[in-house]
């Protein structure tokens, strides 16, 4: 499924999930709920997994959310990753509890010695590591040779902490190299992949709320897919997490990269020549859709002269008229049907074309289909006709030629010749 070449990378294994080495790429969120609320946790995690996450990260970040993990990790549909800062006693913790993934951050446990001891208790359970650098808790020897979080300076960091665990034998590693600008972020990437070939995590760290936060994550991260460089990636929104996970999966959907689990809404912008409230109708259209949860690509076009052409390789698309909608499939018109109930004809025709297919559904509407079109090509002429001006067009043709008579006359003329 993927269109472009991939970087290529060692594989790693989170629990049940391969990262690196050409697996597909996942789709990582974290939980926003106290670590020791093990239901509230869960709840989140379920519904993380839902919206799309493969892999999710709880906190870790006391002795309460290590107790917390011994009970969730069992009952978790997905690899967790306990997230450690400071503390490298709670990641040897994390592990005692069955986490199938730690992320570390190289500024934030700074002694080899800590990093080593948990880079053995994480070998000796096969669970691999994260080396997370964060532009905004970078190593303070670090900023103060570069002078800011610039892409080397969070590649040093990584590259350090990555040589400590090598040391211990332990390869096990991901890395990720997080910025909050996305320039930066993707320069830091870049290099990253250039220096080593670890399986990447990829993510602009603190993006914010929605949209901007979306629009960064998504400038850093899919410039980088499109360049073969991630396996793993994250939104950090300011938002409900499972807007992350979605965000994350519908990502990947649109690059090709994951089959689409859901519905893939294509609508026009709406123009002058629209004959209803495009917005509007794509709204409701999309609501009831993605309600069923349907893994089909619909349309909504405001007109019929443009719409049903220009959506052709939707599988299904309503067109809409004046007082009307015209349904079609693949392009073709099947249906028309009255403006109140264009949203639900989409609806009940695009559950019959989960359910039948396109061939079936096409060959259902031929008897109809013929009527339909002869009309459609009616309304379609008269339309293209007024938008091309005809009359005007050959009033002043017409003109140019000499008048109406003396055409007339030309004719009689060429007519008398014969
Ligand atoms: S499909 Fe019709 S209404 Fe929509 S933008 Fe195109 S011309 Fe305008």
């Amino acid at each position: 499924m993927t269109a472009f070449e991939r970087r290529g990378t060692h594989l790693i294994h989170v629990g049940g999930v391969p990262v690196g080495g050409g697996s597909p790429i996942t789709v990582q969120s974290m939980t926003t709920t106290k670590t020791a609320d093990v239901d509230g946790t869960l709840a989140q995690v379920y519904a993380l997994r839902g919206a799309g996450a493969d892999i999710v990260r709880i906190t870790c970040n006391d002795v309460d959310a290590a107790k917390g993990l011994a009970e969730i990790v069992p009952r978790s549909p997905v690899p967790i990753i306990a997230d450690i800062h400071f503390q490298y006693r709670l990641a040897l913790a994390a592990l005692e509890a069955g986490v199938q993934g730690l992320r570390l951050n190289p500024g934030n446990i700074r002694k080899p010695e800590h990093i080593k001891a948990v880079a053995r208790a994480a070998a000796d359970r096969g669970v691999p590591i994260r080396v997370g650098v964060n532009a905004g808790s970078l190593d303070k020897d670090l900023l103060e040779k570069y002078g800011s979080a610039v892409p080397q300076a969070l590649v040093d960091s990584a590259v350090h902490e990555i040589r400590l665990l090598e040391e211990v034998g332990f390869s096990d590693i991901k890395i990720s190299v997080k910025h909050s600008n996305v320039r930066s972020m993707v320069e830091s990437y870049r290099l990253l992949a250039d220096t080593i070939d670890y399986p990447l995590h990829l993510g602009v760290t603190e993006a914010g709320p929605p949209p901007a936060g979306l629009m960064k994550s998504v400038a850093g991260i899919a410039t980088l897919l499109l360049e073969g460089i991630g396996d793993t990636i994250r939104f950090s929104l300011t938002a409900d997490p499972v807007e992350e996970a979605e965000a994350g999966r519908r990502l990947l959907e649109q690059l090709g990269l994951r089959e689409r689990a859901g519905l893939d809404l294509i609508a026009c912008p709406s123009c002058g020549r629209a004959e209803v409230d495009v917005i509007q109708v794509a709204r409701d259209a999309q609501a009831a859709l993605e309600a069923e949860k349907l893994p089909i690509q619909v349309a909504v076009m405001g007109c019929i002269v443009n719409g049903p052409g220009e959506a052709r390789e939707a599988d299904i698309g309503i067109a809409a008229g004046k007082g009307k909608g015209h349904l079609f499939i693949k392009g073709q018109v099947v249906r028309v049907v009255p403006e109140a109930e264009m949203v639900e004809a989409l609806l009940d025709e695009a559950r019959k074309l989960v359910d039948e297919g396109v061939e079936a559904r096409l060959a259902a509407a031929e008897g109809t289909a013929e009527q339909i079109a002869e009309e459609t090509a009616r309304e379609l002429l008269a339309a293209r006709g007024d938008a091309n001006r005809t009359e005007e067009r050959r009033a002043r043709v017409a003109e140019v030629a000499g008048g109406d008579a003396e055409v007339a006359g030309g004719d009689a003329e060429i007519a008398g010749g014969e």
